[in-house]
């Protein structure tokens, strides 16, 4: 028995090829998938499992991250006003490796419910240590898509309890990848994921990168040229710049997702260009750490991939992709100009160009017949949105003006995981208290 709802909303944000604003037409979807567009004088049909009569509301893709940690939200505000290195030695190594399995597990819950309260319906996860079942699990159960997999480290001089050995490391993500890649009906993958550069040996980049090629639409993800202390540090260890140094050993190609890459040289996006290596671009965190601003108009002038993550809730402090994108856009206006990362740029970066980046642009990204029904309904009727109808102002009331308030409800492959602003998925209060209780314990697990 197949499944069908039909939504009618005030207009829809496409996202397609063209650009494509529709009003008076609705979208019908029939089990996971869109399956086609009706104009709105021509519904004949009112035996739909479900008709949504959203006439006040924007229908729009669901939005993408491709950078963010579901094990640290626990630890928001606990990590201000630090450094990258220092953020990581001083609190954040130390309270991921205090992670039990029912911590990592109502951290994962507390994230998923956030990004989901505000649009985000795929994502990609660095995953922690240990207990990367957990977090995969938890993706599957909630009914979002993402990717995430075990967080590799095998030298740590910052915190050295933190870290495994090489061996287990890869014998461990085989054993995940081959239980969670491609799990939940296909909406969870596997990546494989190098903390980064200085806490991993060569042998545990290359082994991982070969590894991955037995897994076909997983990705390799991990962190490089964030802050300058971590690329003096990689220049004094191998006598090279970051992402130099990861083409050396041939971890790059276009299944490599990098988050940051605030510090590179023209010779370092030439290799980015070369191989096809897609960047995670986190504003916020790299403005909270002080990291610096990486030069996106320029990655985006030399065809680069960039998309948009929030990275993790302790150097944010919020998962909110509203956030990102109107960050995104306006630290690089002083700078380029006032012509540069204009409203519409920055929804695709969260959207279509988020699919592509993680070889998804054949499921989701944007609202066209034949893909998966990953949806958000967004009201721009509120008081602090545009008073005007244009189509023209349409991605600046969502860039500018927007925040995850707006959201009303969040559909993914097919099924509403938030309505009416309700969680269909998590009980807030309940997973709140939750994290509560284990943040106590968790701290006094920490010598
Ligand atoms: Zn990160």
């Amino acid at each position: 028995m197949k499944k069908t709802i039909l939504i009618i909303p005030k207009r829809i944000i496409t996202c397609d090829y063209e650009n494509r604003i529709l009003k008076d037409t609705a979208v019908e979807i029939i089990d996971d998938k869109i399956s086609s567009f009706i104009p709105v004088t021509e519904i004949v049909n009112q035996n739909y499992n479900e008709i949504i009569d959203a006439k006040n509301l924007t229908l729009i893709p669901g939005f993408i991250q491709t950078h963010v940690h579901l094990s640290q939200t626990l630890f928001r505000g606990l990590a201000d006003d630090l450094s990258l290195l220092d953020w990581l030695r001083l609190k954040i190594f130390p309270f991921e490796n205090a992670h039990s399995k029912e911590s990592l597990k109502v951290t994962t819950q507390l994230s998923i419910n956030e990004l989901l309260m505000g649009g985000t319906t795929t994502l990609l996860d660095m995953g922690t240590l240990r207990y990367g079942e957990v977090v995969l699990q938890e993706l599957i159960d909630a009914g979002i898509r993402g990717f995430s997999g075990k967080c590799l480290i095998d030298i740590n001089d910052l915190y050295s309890d933190f870290k495994s050995s090489t061996e287990d490391e890869l014998k461990d993500i085989e054993a995940l990848a081959k239980n969670f890649h491609n799990s939940g009906e296909g909406r969870v993958k596997y990546s494989f994921s190098p903390r980064f550069v200085l806490s991993c040996t060569e042998m545990l980049l290359k082994e991982t990168k070969n590894l991955m090629q037995d897994y076909s639409g997983s990705v390799y993800h991990t962190h490089s040229s964030e802050s300058i202390d971590e690329i003096n540090e990689v220049r004094k260890r191998f006598q090279k710049e970051n992402v130099e140094y990861f083409n050396s050993i041939g971890v790059l190609d276009d299944h490599t997702v990098l988050a940051h890459c605030v510090h590179t040289s023209s010779r370092e996006r030439k290799m980015l260009k070369e191989k096809d290596t897609r960047i995670a671009h986190c504003p916020s965190a790299n403005m909270k750490l002080g990291s610096g601003i990486a030069s996106i108009p320029q990655y985006i002038k030399e065809g680069i991939s960039v998309t948009l993550g929030a990275d993790g809730a302790p150097c944010n402090n919020n998962l909110s992709i509203f956030n990102e994108m109107r960050l995104a856009s306006l630290i690089q206006k002083p700078i380029h100009g006032t012509d540069v990362m204009d409203a519409k740029t920055l929804f695709r970066m969260a959207t279509i160009e988020g699919a592509k980046a993680l070889h998804l642009e054949n499921e989701v990204g944007s609202i066209e017949v034949g893909k998966k029904a990953d949806l958000v309904l967004i009201d721009l009727d509120n008081y602090s949105n545009s008073y005007s109808d244009s189509d023209d102002s349409i991605y600046s009331d969502i860039v500018f003006s927007s925040s995850a308030e707006n959201v009303k409800s969040v559909m993914v492959d097919g099924n509403w995981l938030v309505k009416d602003r309700k969680s269909q998925v998590y009980d807030s209060q309940e997973i709140v208290a939750k994290g509560r209780e284990q943040l106590k314990d968790l701290l006094k697990r920490i010598k």
